[in-house]
C-alpha cells in the first residue's frame, strides 16, 4: 500500500490534500522521500515561526520532554507562568492570559469572556457579537459561526449558536451595534480571507468607538500575532489596546497551542473554563524558546531587515509580471500576491510546488506568502527564483 493510498482509507477526507512526503527540514528548506528540495514560504501556514529543525526550540523541547510532559492544570506549571508573564511584557498590556492547544479553540475562550461580560456588567443581558466579510476564526462549531464566510455555514452543521452577525467594511459596524451587542471580533490584517489589512485609523477610531460604549474589541491574533507583522503584536503596530487577544498560530513552533489574554481578568472565575492540555510544559517551554529566538532579532532589528527585503521582492514580481498579478497586498511577513483571476492562482501554486517551493492560497485570487519569521536572504532569494521559473510559462 502506498502512503496515498493508506491515508486515502484510514484519514478522513477532510482536505484536499497534495502528496509529496516531506521527511527532513532544515531552517526554511524541506525535503522529500526523494531528497527533492523545497523552499518553504508556508510555513505550515504561519505556524513553523522559527523554521524547521531549529536547535533552540529542539534542544528546550527535548529536554522539557525527558522531565515533564504534562501534569494537569489542578497544579500550577512553571512554564505556563514563564510564558504568560513573557508575553504580557513584550505586548505592553496588562493582561491575564488563558492557554489552549489551538485558535479556534483560543477564540472560543475569547467568546466565553465576551459572554460573561455581557452578563454581568450591563442591565439587560448582551451575547451579540459582531464580526466582518471574508473573517476566518475557526472550525468549531461557534467559531464558524463567528467566521464571516457563508459558505462555512453549511446546512450540515446547523442548528449555530446565536448571536453572530457579519458586517461588509468597519464602517457598518458601527451601524450594526444595539443593546445587545456585546463584542466586535475582527482580525487586524485578514489572513484566510486575502492577507487583506485593514487601515490603522479605522481601527483607531473603531476601538476608541466601542470603549466609549463599553462594548469589547476583541483582536484575533492567531495569525498575526508573534512579529508576524512586524511588531509583537498586529495591536501593537496598530497602537490599540484591545480588551481581548487571541494567539495561537506561530506561538509554539509547531507545538499546538492557543492563548486568550484580556485586561478584563476578573471576568473568569474558578470553574469558568479548563483544558486538559492547555498550556502544559511542552507547549509552553516551546512557547519559552520560541520567544527567546524571535525576540532579539526584533530587538536588533534584524526582523525588519528581512521584512523589507521580502517585501522587495513581492513588488518586484507584481512589477514584472502585470499579466499575471493586480497587486502586492499584507504587512510585515504576511504578503500576499493579487492574481487576476482564480485560475491564475490555482496555476501558480502548482508549478510552485513542482519547482520545488510551497507557496498557500488566500480568500479568492491572493497567493499568499507566510514564511518563517527566520527566514535567511539566501532562502528568499533562492525563493523567488523559483518563483519566477514557476511562473515562467503562464
Ligand atoms: C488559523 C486561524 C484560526 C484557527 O486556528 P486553528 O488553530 O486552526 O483552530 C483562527 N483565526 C485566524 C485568524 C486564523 O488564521
Amino acid at each position: 500500500m502506498t502512503l496515498e493510498e493508506q491515508d486515502k482509507q484510514y484519514i478522513l477526507q477532510t482536505y484536499a490534500r497534495d502528496y509529496t512526503n516531506f521527511v527532513k527540514g532544515v531552517g526554511s528548506t524541506l525535503y522529500d522521500e526523494n531528497g527533492k528540495d523545497y523552499i518553504d514560504f508556508a510555513s505550515g501556514i504561519g505556524v513553523n515561526s522559527v523554521g524547521h529543525g531549529n536547535d533552540i526550540l529542539t534542544s528546550a523541547i527535548c529536554e522539557q520532554t525527558k522531565n515533564i510532559i504534562h501534569i494537569s492544570n489542578l497544579q500550577v506549571i512553571e512554564p505556563q507562568a514563564k510564558l504568560a508573564q513573557k508575553i504580557v511584557d513584550l505586548s505592553g498590556y496588562d493582561m491575564g492570559i488563558f492557554f489552549a492547544n489551538s485558535g479556534a479553540e483560543a477564540n472560543e475562550g475569547a467568546i466565553k469572556i465576551a459572554r460573561k461580560y455581557g452578563e454581568t456588567k450591563f442591565n439587560n443581558k448582551r451575547y451579540k457579537v459582531i464580526t466582518l466579510e471574508h473573517s476566518f476564526h475557526g472550525r468549531t462549531i461557534t467559531t464558524v459561526k463567528a467566521t464571516g464566510q457563508e459558505s462555512f455555514h453549511t446546512p450540515h452543521f446547523s442548528p449555530y449558536p446565536d448571536g453572530f452577525s457579519y458586517e461588509k467594511s468597519i464602517e457598518d459596524v458601527y451601524k450594526a451595534i444595539d443593546d445587545e451587542t456585546v463584542a466586535v471580533l475582527i482580525e487586524l490584517v485578514q489572513g484566510e480571507g486575502g492577507v487583506q489589512p485593514f487601515e490603522k485609523e479605522e481601527i483607531q477610531k473603531l476601538a476608541r468607538h466601542l470603549k466609549s460604549k463599553e462594548i469589547l474589541l476583541i483582536v484575533d491574533e492567531v495569525q498575526t500575532g508573534v512579529y508576524r507583522t512586524g511588531e509583537f503584536l498586529a495591536s501593537n503596530l496598530y497602537e490599540i489596546e484591545p480588551d481581548i487577544i487571541t494567539l495561537a498560530k506561530g506561538l509554539g513552533g509547531g507545538v499546538p497551542i492557543g492563548a486568550v489574554m484580556t485586561r478584563h481578568k476578573e471576568v473568569l472565575s474558578a470553574g469558568d473554563h479548563g483544558s486538559t492540555f492547555g498550556g502544559n510544559y511542552l507547549s509552553t517551554t516551546a512557547g519559552l524558546a520560541v520567544l527567546d529566538i524571535l525576540t532579539p532579532l526584533y530587538e536588533s532589528g534584524t526582523l525588519d531587515e528581512v521584512f523589507i527585503y521580502f517585501s522587495h521582492k513581492v513588488k518586484d514580481i507584481v512589477d514584472k509580471y502585470t499579466h499575471l498579478f493586480e497587486k502586492e497586498v499584507g504587512l510585515g511577513l504576511m504578503r500576499g500576491l493579487r492574481a487576476i483571476n482564480t485560475e491564475i492562482q490555482a496555476e501558480v501554486i502548482k508549478n510552485c510546488l513542482k519547482e520545488g517551493l510551497i507557496v498557500l492560497k488566500a480568500g479568492r485570487n491572493t497567493v499568499r506568502f507566510l514564511p518563517s519569521i527566520t527566514i535567511s536572504k539566501d532562502e528568499i532569494n533562492e525563493g523567488f527564483k523559483r518563483f519566477e521559473e514557476a511562473i515562467s510559462t503562464l
